[in-house]
């Protein structure tokens, strides 16, 4: 299922870029670095990061569960936000990627996070 891992354009949703001038490394597309503009950058993949916030949307537009468990996490300077798996996540949890969903039915692919421990 190397294909329900990549998002519309083709990327892991688990990849982040690295620049091939001053090595910043960030997550969501660009087509230049953000610190140096360098347009020369490879890819990698992301482990395992660490929660640093998350929060719970109840409200949510139609076709979006609710209630909707978003968690920002950082990987190494990589920093992102995506929907936990885990309804009730800790600050400070290991989390990794666990695959993608769908925001709505046939819809744009997300990443979607897991704690790492599984007692999530
Ligand atoms: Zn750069």
């Amino acid at each position: 299922m190397t294909r329900g891992t990549r998002d519309a354009d083709g990327l892991r949703v688990d990849e982040a870029f690295r620049c091939g001038d001053c090595e910043n490394e960030w997550y969501y597309t660009r087509n230049r670095c953000p610190d140096c503009q360098s347009a020369t950058f490879s890819t990698y993949r992301l482990r395992e990061g660490e929660l640093v916030a998350y929060t719970t949307v109840n409200v949510t537009p139609p076709d979006v569960r609710s209630a909707n468990v978003l968690g920002l996490a950082a990987f190494g300077d990589v920093r992102l936000i995506a929907q936990m798996s885990d309804d009730d996540p800790e600050v400070g949890d290991s989390v990794r990627f666990a695959g993608q969903y769908e925001l709505r039915e046939g819809g744009e692919k997300r990443a979607r996070l897991t704690g790492v421990d599984g007692d999530g």
